[in-house]
């Protein structure tokens, strides 16, 4: 008699698969690319403290031969991330000020942060994670118990937000292992993912995951990551109508980033792609000053002249609010 052989129990899904086969060396990069002799100037010699890391279908959105594609420099570790600048640090935005429990951050009135997973299925050269204490500092830790016990005991937070890292490099089982202990605080009222998976490893949007989403108890706004309209292809596009389908509210932050989109082509044509994929555009960041990324920062100036350009190009629901944060104020201050 033949009789099936039981799955493993953590039987890894695809997304998991891709994710393992990112590409980590800058080298294997850019020969993908055509790239191969850049690679001396551009590339960091030293140590970055920071790998690379590039799923495979994110790399396939770059454009053959361009050194400067958009979504090459936002992974490419370059030999500009070693040179000190002024005014860039490790802690640029108070998060160990705001820290509240392990993982939990209470910086603005009614919702807290909980930083899930130090994890991410891409390195964005540009972001504050790269100085990350994430050993000690993950909420997912002990079953979520700490920042559990902390929402429940203030009754003020009404939106609990899963950031990280990517809260969705989480299993879907971890994830509803947070949700099903949430669903016993009565005052929360909304449940807020801010994820770049979506778009870098689209994959992730799976069967489980929908299937998680659609059994919440909370209205569910899922805040992607996007800087360039390229980053968005077909697959993402799907990605998004089936966050969509399973009842998410979808909007997009970006970071405004030197060489990357701070054009008002580059923003319009984001808004506009977005918006086909049934996304609407939040946030426009200015830089978070961590050391590492000065060579991405364009200055206020520029930035107001780009946001006043791109309102008398685009709808008004396709404006970013453009924001920094400031350690220490009550909300994210609008430039
Ligand atoms: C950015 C941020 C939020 C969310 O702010 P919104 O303006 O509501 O998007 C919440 N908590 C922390 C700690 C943050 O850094
Ligand atoms: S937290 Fe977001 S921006 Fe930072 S490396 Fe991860 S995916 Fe990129």
């Amino acid at each position: 008699m033949i009789t099936a052989s039981p799955l493993p129990a953590q039987q890894p899904r695809p997304w998991q698969r891709l994710w393992r086969e990112a590409i980590s060396d800058p080298r294997e990069l850019l020969d993908l690319l055509g790239l191969g002799d850049y690679a001396r100037d551009l590339l960091a010699e030293g140590d970055t403290g920071f790998a690379m890391r590039v799923p495979r279908g994110f790399a396939a959105r770059m454009r053959y031969g361009d050194v400067a594609d958009p979504l090459l420099l936002q992974v490419l570790p370059q030999a500009a991330e070693l040179i000190e600048a002024s005014g860039f640090g490790q802690d640029a935005v108070g998060d160990m000020a705001a820290r509240v429990a392990g993982g939990v951050l209470h910086k603005y009135a009614g919702r807290v942060l909980l930083i899930a997973t130090g994890s991410c299925a891409v390195n964005c050269r540009y972001c504050f994670r790269r100085h990350f204490p994430y050993a000690g500092e993950t909420a997912a830790a002990n079953r979520w118990r700490e920042a559990i016990d902390c929402i429940r005991d203030d009754a003020s937070i009404e939106e609990v937000i899963l950031s990280g890292g990517d809260p969705l490099s989480l299993a879907t089982a971890k994830l509803a292992e947070l949700t099903d202990s949430l669903a016993t605080v009565a005052h929360i009222k909304r449940l807020r993912i801010h994820t770049r998976l979506p778009v870098v490893l689209p994959e992730r949007v799976d069967a489980e995951l929908l299937a998680w989403l659609r059994g919440l108890r909370w209205p569910v706004a899922i805040v992607l990551h996007a800087n360039h309209a390229n980053e968005i292809d077909g697959a993402v596009a799907d990605a998004c109508a089936r966050l969509r389908d399973a009842g998410a509210t979808l909007l997009n932050q970006s970071v405004l980033l030197r060489g990357v989109n701070d054009s008002v082509d580059t923003l319009a044509n984001l808004s506009s792609r977005l918006f086909s994929a049934g996304v609407l555009p939040y946030y426009l960041h200015q830089l978070d000053r961590v050391s590492g990324a000065a060579h991405f920062a364009v200055d206020d100036e520029r930035a107001r002249e780009l946001i006043a350009q791109l309102r008398g190009r685009v709808s008004g629901y396709l404006v970013p609010r453009l924001v920094r944060e400031i350690a220490g104020e009550a909300a994210k201050t609008p430039l």
